[in-house]
């Protein structure tokens, strides 16, 4: 047996491994991801690497290949802890180990360190100040030096960037000083520290009884060593983050660390905020707006125990925290935990098991908990936790439900329902702010009827069929088609087509509707910047506009407790995604926005303009009843046998030609269906969701299986299979766990 083993796995040399013969005596001791000791180089060397793979045949000549010396002793801790996490994820998601190490150590350079110097004098006042005199006394003696020495007589130690930038004295003046024996230049490395500018209020609230049961009860269990996941389910502005801090604050306490996901980069900053207020110096952020240098320092400021800590989206889950204690996710619901490149891991699974490898526990909040997860509270998998009412008893937002298809037979074309422009009149009167929210999940493709409503849905397959190019409608789960339709098939009429509205038309109505009100937009054109989401949010927050208009971006998490009446444009938009997520994900957005009005004094009031008044997830989102729509949708999902009452494996055949794409598809199909049993359920393979981009063919075929093991033996079986048969067809295959996004 052989094994690929890596070296030196924090830089760029992981795209490097090396073959290794495995010794009979360690071949019980070794798996993927074991840290081992081999000779290296031509002086053999003795060398830690990792495993990420083994092979029964050789590459090399044999002879030249030297066998393993032994395993390791000598403990790596984390990255040991990461590189079995990423073994994990290979395993679960697919793809090499080389992607998955890439994702789980993600500073793959090395980046310049930041160094401060400082500049001392070495003299006392006394000699100071005679050589202070003695050397203005000199004919033309430079101003600089001058400069320089009189400051070092005022604060003896002085930086160097205050020196030589503020006080414009050149570098070769202080190394003159130096040589001379006046002073003393010292450097020590610091850290950039990202969150540093960010300022703010936030009252800390003593926790309501509520708050104060459920964070006992996690402290409780930590006390006693009990590590687990739990899900906090709380309506909105239940006060969930101020139960984290306390259950966090716990953790710290005993000396080990935190991580804290949140599903959004625009959260970051009042999270930041909330946390720092609590917390001080010890927590810092990590994301993808942070300059490399920037994020190389938090990774070390974390492995050297300088903070505790980290807040950013999905990757910071793989902060080298060395003890970690604790990872919250909040929002867990949120589809940007799933990552869209291999591995496609969902961070919610890889985070439970992270905690398991560093015995911590796990803590995912919402108000509106995912199928996976509460399927999973109810079996007892996860302990479930809940804040059943917004803090101080104040009322949910009222929701209202207006059918467009209302307003289109009364002669309303406006994309403002004349209600939402009556009740926005009245909040504008009364000073009160508004926010207009557009949904544009899922707007690619499918077509409905604006006068009945009617969505155009695969017979087979109870998903929306998508629009294709050629004016032929194609359902992505089954294959398939039809033309598309010049009238709807229910009501005749002819108003029938995609729906087609950005927030800069919106903003455009809106103005001319009430000249005067001021408008604010946020979407991905106007967040380009840097800080993009930031000054918006701060604006909005000071109150420089009336309404803010903008995408799924303006209704996660954040609290504005000046806003009290919420428009959602068009609800259904997300309804019509090609896959099974529809209503789950129009429920969670229609509940989440719902939950931005009314969280201050002032009552709040929720407009749900939509095509399918009566659909479940819009009206138990307008009854913010999760329970309710939770009991139908699990209807619906078991019956269909969708996850998360099945697992589901899509395959992904990609490629420039044809037809060596549709027979490496169709070689799939007959491996797959020669290794599995009747228990799995093979649909395809057929055209994904963009059955083309760039020149390259897309096609899928999707398992589905109640067991989740099962389908993982298909995918190494798979892979297994591609090595044998032909590479370089240029055809590539990949995998996606339960995808969240249609494809
Ligand atoms: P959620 O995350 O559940 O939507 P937040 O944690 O944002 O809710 O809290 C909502 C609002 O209630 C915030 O403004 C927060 O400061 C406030 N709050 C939280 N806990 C309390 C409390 N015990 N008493 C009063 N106000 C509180
Ligand atoms: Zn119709
Ligand atoms: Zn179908």
């Amino acid at each position: 047996m052989y094994a690929d083993i890596i070296i030196d796995i924090s830089h760029e040399k992981l795209d490097k491994a090396f073959q290794y013969a495995v010794p009979e005596e360690l071949k019980d001791q070794v798996e993927i991801g074991s840290r081992v000791v081999i000779p290296f180089g031509s002086g053999n060397r003795r060398i830690t690497g990792y495993i990420v793979g083994f092979s029964e045949s050789p590459d090399w000549d044999v002879a030249k290949i030297k066998p393993i010396a032994g395993l390791a002793k000598d403990a790596n801790a984390i990255e040991d802890e990461l590189v079995t996490l990423a073994a994990w994820m290979k395993k679960h998601y697919g793809g090499t180990m080389n992607q998955a190490l890439k994702t789980v150590l993600p500073i793959k350079k090395k980046e310049a360190v930041l160094v401060k110097k400082d500049v001392t004098l070495l003299l006392d006042d006394k000699s100071a100040a005679d050589v202070f005199a003695d050397f203005c006394a000199r004919k033309n003696h430079s101003k600089a030096k001058e400069r320089l020495l009189s400051a070092l007589m005022e604060d003896h130690t002085v930086s160097w960037e205050a020196l030589t930038k503020r006080l414009n004295i050149p570098a070769t003046a202080i190394r003159d000083f130096e040589k001379a024996g006046y002073l003393r230049v010292t450097a020590h490395r610091t850290f950039r520290k990202p969150g540093e500018k960010m300022e703010g209020n936030w009252v800390r609230h003593e926790l309501n009884e509520t708050q104060r049961a459920v964070a006992d009860r996690f402290i409780k269990d930590y006390d006693v060593g009990i590590r687990k996941s739990y899900l906090l389910y709380g309506v909105t502005g239940s006060g969930k983050t101020e139960v984290y801090l306390e259950m966090i604050d716990h953790v710290l306490k005993k000396g080990r660390q935190v991580i804290v996901l949140i599903p959004e980069i625009s959260l970051t900053y009042q999270t930041y905020v909330r946390f720092y207020r609590r917390f001080g110096d010890v927590v810092s952020i990590m994301n993808s707006r942070l300059s490399p240098g920037e994020r190389f320092d938090q990774f070390e400021r974390a492995k050297k125990g300088d903070i505790s800590v980290m807040i950013g989206p999905r990757s910071a889950l793989f902060t080298p925290f060395p003890d970690l204690g604790l990872i919250v996710m909040d929002e867990e619901h949120d589809d940007s935990y799933k990552s869209e490149q291999v591995p496609r891991y969902h961070a919610r699974e890889t985070a439970v098991e992270r905690a398991r490898l560093s015995r911590a526990s796990m803590v995912m909040g919402s108000a509106t908990p995912s199928m996976e997860s509460f399927v999973r509270a109810k079996k007892g998998e996860y302990e479930l936790l809940r804040l059943p009412e917004r803090v101080e008893k104040r009322p949910l937002a009222d929701c209202e439900i207006i059918d467009l298809r209302e307003e289109l037979r009364s002669g309303n074309r406006s994309i403002l329902s004349l209600r939402l422009q009556q009740e926005m009149e009245e909040n504008f009167k009364k000073g009160q702010q508004t926010m207009l929210f557009i949904n544009r999940r899922g707007l690619m493709g499918f077509v409905s009827c604006r006068s009945c409503g009617e969505v155009i849905k695969c017979p087979h397959c109870d998903v929306s069929l998508s629009l294709h190019k050629n004016h032929r409608m194609v359902c992505h789960y089954c294959g398939f088609e039809m033309p598309e339709p010049k009238v709807c098939p229910s009501c005749g009429s002819k108003y029938i087509g995609g729906f087609k509205a950005g927030t800069q038309q919106i903003e455009e109505v809106v103005n001319k509707r009430f000249p005067g009100i001021r408008t604010l937009r946020m979407d991905a054109d106007t967040t380009k910047a840097k800080d993009g989401h930031q000054t918006i949010l701060n604006a909005f927050a000071n109150g420089e506009a009336d309404v803010l208009i903008g995408t799924q971006m303006i209704v996660k998490g954040h609290d504005f407790p000046g806003v009290t009446l919420m428009g959602i444009l068009a609800a259904d938009m997300s309804l019509n995604s090609r896959d099974h997520r529809g209503g789950e994900r129009t429920f969670q957005m229609l509940t989440q926005a719902a939950g931005r009005a009314g969280r201050g004094n002032a009552a709040g009031k929720v407009i749900i303009q939509t095509y399918q008044p009566d659909n479940y997830a819009v009206c138990s989102a307008a009854a913010q009843d999760y329970e309710s729509f939770f009991a139908r949708e699990s209807r619906y999902r078991s019956l269909m046998s969708y996850p998360p009452f099945s697992n589901m494996l899509m395959i992904m055949i990609t490629g420039e030609n044809l037809n060596k794409t549709e027979e490496r598809a169709a070689y799939l199909k007959e491996l797959i269906q020669k290794e599995s049993d009747s228990s799995t359920r093979i649909l395809g393979p057929t055209d994904a969701g963009i059955a083309k981009i760039k020149d390259v063919y897309r096609k899928v075929i999707y398992l589905r299986n109640e067991d989740y093991d099962i389908l993982i033996g298909i995918k190494d079986k798979i892979e297994a299979g591609l090595l044998r048969s032909t590479a370089g067809d240029g055809t590539y295959v990949g995998f996606d766990f339960n995808p969240m996004n249609g494809i």
